[in-house]
C-alpha cells in the first residue's frame, strides 16, 4: 500500500486557494480553466485511476462545451446536448467528469426499477411481487443515490436499448419484460458517443424515449411501460459517417468542440493529463473545493429555475434573431429560452435578460437550417459570423 498518508482538511486547505468570491458558475469555469497544476511525483498505488473520472473543472478550455453541459445539468428541458468533433478533444472526458457534479435521486433498490411511485400511481400490479410485499410492510423500494453515468455501447443491439424477454423469469413465472438501458438511465445521464454511428432505428428509440420520459416495449402478449427521464448527450465526429438531419434537429444544444489552438493550452492540457494519470487522487483532490463549489451552484440554479420567468419583450427579441435567421423548427425557441432561463438561473437571477440570450444563442441556434445540415463544415464559419452580427444587431439592451 501507499505509503502516503491520508490528505486531512488541513492539508486541503493549504493546496487550495479559496476562491475569491466567485460570483458565478460562469466566472468559476474561467477560472479553474486557466489554473496551473502542479505535477507532483509518483506515489503510491495508482491503480484507482480507472474508476476516478477526470474533474471536469480540470479541462483545458473548451468553455462553451463545459457551459452547455452544466446548462443541461440545471435545466433538462434544454433538451440534450451534441457534442460535434474530432477524437482527442476531450468530449468523453467532459461527460464523464460530469457526474461529480450532480446531486443525489431517489433511486430504486429492485432489478426491474420498481418505485414507490409505481404503485401510487398503476397499484400493486405495476411492482414485481417482492417489491409489492416490501411495499405492504412498509419497507423501502428507493434509497438516495448519485446520479450515474449510463454510456450506451457501441455494438448495443435494439434489444438491449429498449429491453427484451426475461428468460429466467419467463421459465418459472409470468413473462416478464427485463429493462433496457433505456430504463436504466431513468433519473440518469445517457451518453451516447458516436451517435451518427448508430442504427437508425436505435437513435430513434433513444431520441423518442428522451423527448417523452417514458417507453413502451412490446414482446407477443406481454408489454411494459418504463420511465426514461434521463438527460440525453450525444457525441459525434462529422469527419467518420453522415449527419441525419432528424438527429440535429433533436438535440437541444449543440457544440462544436475543436482542437486546441494556443500552444500554451495544449502545454497545459497535456501537463494536466500527466498529473493526472499520475496520481489521480490529489489531481482530484487539488480540484475538489471547486468541484463541491460548482455542484453547489448547480444544485442551487435547479432550485431556483422554476422562479425563473422570461418576459414578452425579451421572448420578443429571440423569436425576431430565430425569424431573421430564418429557422423553421420550433424546437429553436424552446432550446434558446430554456438555456437562456438556465444561465439567468446560475447567474442567481430570476428575470431572463438579453444578454442571457446572447450567452446561449450560439450553442442552441447553430446548425438549425436545412441548408447547413448536408454542408455544415464549409458554411460553419459564415454561419458563426452571421449569428454574431445579427446578435449585435437585434439583441439590443433596451
Ligand atoms: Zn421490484
Amino acid at each position: 500500500m501507499s505509503e502516503e498518508e491520508p490528505l486531512t482538511q488541513a492539508d486541503l486547505a493549504d493546496q487550495q486557494e479559496t476562491p475569491p468570491g466567485v460570483r458565478s458558475l460562469r466566472e468559476l469555469i474561467d477560472r479553474v480553466s486557466g489554473r496551473d497544476v502542479r505535477m507532483e511525483p509518483v506515489e503510491g498505488d495508482s491503480s484507482l485511476a480507472e474508476v476516478l473520472p477526470f474533474p471536469f473543472l480540470a479541462l483545458v478550455g473548451q468553455k462553451e462545451m463545459k457551459l452547455a453541459l452544466i446548462l443541461a445539468l440545471i435545466n433538462p428541458a434544454v433538451g440534450g446536448v451534441l457534442l460535434l468533433g474530432p477524437r482527442g478533444t476531450g468530449k468523453t472526458t467532459a461527460v464523464r467528469g460530469l457526474v461529480e457534479l450532480l446531486p443525489e435521486v431517489p433511486r430504486s433498490m429492485c432489478y426491474y426499477g420498481c418505485m414507490p411511485e409505481d404503485i401510487e400511481s398503476g397499484g400493486m400490479d405495476a411492482v414485481c411481487p417482492d417489491c409489492a410485499r416490501k411495499y405492504a410492510e412498509g419497507q423501502p423500494l428507493a434509497r438516495m443515490d448519485r446520479v450515474r453515468l449510463v454510456e450506451l455501447p457501441l455494438n448495443a443491439e435494439l434489444e438491449d436499448v429498449v429491453g427484451g424477454v426475461d428468460e429466467r423469469a419467463a421459465m418459472h413465472e409470468r413473462l416478464r419484460i427485463r429493462r433496457g438501458i433505456l430504463a436504466q438511465a431513468d433519473l440518469n445521464l445517457l451518453y451516447v458517443d458516436e451517435i451518427n454511428l448508430l442504427a437508425d432505428a436505435i437513435v430513434d428509440v433513444i431520441l423518442d424515449a428522451a423527448a417523452q420520459g417514458n417507453y413502451t416495449v412490446r414482446r407477443g402478449p406481454v408489454s411494459a411501460t418504463y420511465r426514461s427521464r434521463f438527460g440525453l448527450i450525444g457525441s459525434m465526429n462529422p469527419e467518420e459517417g453522415r449527419l441525419r438531419p432528424q438527429i440535429l434537429d433533436r438535440f437541444g444544444l449543440r457544440v462544436l468542440v475543436g482542437g486546441l489552438d494556443d500552444p500554451t493550452e495544449r502545454l497545459d492540457a497535456y501537463r494536466r493529463v500527466r498529473a493526472f494519470q499520475s496520481n489521480p487522487h490529489r489531481m482530484v483532490s487539488q480540484y475538489a473545493m471547486e468541484t463541491e463549489i460548482a455542484q453547489e451552484e448547480i444544485q442551487a440554479a435547479r432550485d431556483l429555475l422554476p422562479e425563473v420567468d422570461i418576459s414578452d419583450e425579451v421572448a420578443q427579441q429571440g423569436l425576431e434573431f430565430i425569424r431573421k435567421l430564418e429557422i423553421d423548427s420550433l424546437r429553436a425557441e424552446i432550446s434558446l429560452f430554456e438555456s437562456a432561463r438556465a444561465y439567468a438561473a446560475a447567474e442567481g437571477k430570476t428575470q431572463v435578460e438579453v444578454d442571457d440570450l446572447r450567452q446561449v444563442s450560439q450553442m442552441a441556434l447553430r446548425l438549425r437550417r436545412s441548408e447547413f445540415m448536408n454542408d455544415y463544415l464549409a458554411n460553419q464559419k459564415t454561419e458563426e459570423s452571421e449569428i454574431i452580427a445579427l446578435m449585435d444587431a437585434v439583441l439590443t439592451n433596451s
